[in-house]
């Protein structure tokens, strides 16, 4: 059943259009408050003593691919309680219609603010444009930061790590409150003092996720001696994948060997693979050469000196650590099972 729809539905809640009309592709609806009254801001009670009214121009989403700009009409109202010290005042329709002093409704300042997270300002901007809301890329960045500063809420669980200002040359540290997912603090270094002091600021911590060096422990400690610290699980998996990642390649030999995949196939390789095997081949002859001086009992210092390579290598291939087939650590966890198939034409090998 076919329903009417009033002109001032399509228009924030609370307001009442008054006229429209269209000028240049842009529609202008005038508007006003409905209600007779208004609360004085400062006292909290209603007024209904007009004093004047003023007009406030402010966008609003497009209609019908027009954009809209709303004159919304504001009263002035008097105050009459003679405690107040507020005499005159504006009426305010609620943030969630028009902030106070804002230039745009609030349901359009929440799909800028959107815009604006998803495509950053200038790209933003264009597809505001093209959405019928010009607005211009400052005020994206405007909106997205001015949203992004959180009133003051109680910490509880907190993270606290290292933050790279600059990678191998300067760090600081960063705190976030895990429970909203947002970063409290970003500390200029990764002292204990540093630390121990922004925590003992915040006594209402409980719980202190960390790494698993010292320092942090300890500026936890000596500033919440109650709080509980916690190992962060992104640097437990962390580790375990490295402790992992490192058997792996210790052994990678054996684990060849005991699955029957010692002997690569070429053929079956792709061309990227190819090229890494051709390098494998080459460090083999390296290793084979530098391994079988070692075995007869020369220093490496004079291994350095007779094939030229750097005392570094040596030491790694002396110690067994360069017999991996594919070099990148990502593929290192897939030769294990990858390669053995790949090589046996498609075939898994039977346990032996
Ligand atoms: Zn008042």
């Amino acid at each position: 059943m076919p329903s009417a729809i009033s002109l001032s539905s399509l228009i924030p809640a609370g307001l009442s259009v008054e006229r429209f009309e269209v000028v240049d592709r842009v529609l202008f609806v005038t508007a006003s408050a409905r209600t007779p009254e208004a609360a004085c801001p400062s006292c909290g009670r209603p007024s209904r003593r007009r004093h004047s009214r003023y007009v406030r121009k402010v966008s609003d989403l497009p209609s019908a691919g027009r954009s809209v700009r709303l004159l919304l009409i504001t009263r002035r109202f008097r105050c009459d309680i003679t405690s107040c010290r507020r005499k005159i005042f504006a009426e305010r329709s609620g943030d969630e219609v028009v902030a106070q002093r804002a230039r745009r409704t609030g349901r359009m300042e929440c799909i800028v603010h959107h815009l604006g997270l998803a495509l950053g300002g200038r790209p933003a901007a264009c597809f505001a444009q093209r959405l019928m809301m010009p607005v211009s890329n400052d005020t994206l960045l405007r909106v997205v930061r001015r949203r992004a500063r959180s009133p003051r809420e109680t910490l509880n669980v907190v993270g606290i790590d290292d933050f790279a200002f600059r990678r191998n040359h300067r760090y600081g540290s960063i705190v976030c409150d895990l429970e909203r997912r947002r970063i409290v603090k970003l500390l200029p270094d990764r002292e204990i003092a540093t630390v121990a002091g922004w925590l003992s600021d915040h006594p209402e911590i409980t719980v202190v996720s960390r790494d698993r060096g010292g320092g942090y422990g300890e500026a936890t400690a000596r500033a919440l001696p109650n709080a509980v610290q916690v190992a962060d699980r992104w640097h437990l998996m962390e580790n375990a994948s490295a402790a992992f990642l490192d058997a792996v390649k210790k052994s990678m030999k054996s684990i060849r060997a005991a699955i029957g995949a010692a002997i690569v196939d070429p053929k079956l390789l792709t061309s990227a693979e190819r090229l890494q095997y051709e390098g494998y081949l080459r460090r083999e002859e390296t290793n084979a050469i530098i391994t079988g001086l070692a075995a007869d009992g020369v220093p490496v210092k004079e291994i350095v000196r007779r094939t030229g390579r750097s005392r570094g290598l040596v030491r790694q291939i002396v110690r067994g650590e360069r017999t991996d087939v594919f070099r990148s650590p990502a593929r290192l966890a897939r030769c294990v099972s990858a390669l053995p198939r790949r090589a046996m034409g498609g075939r898994l090998p039977q346990r032996r």
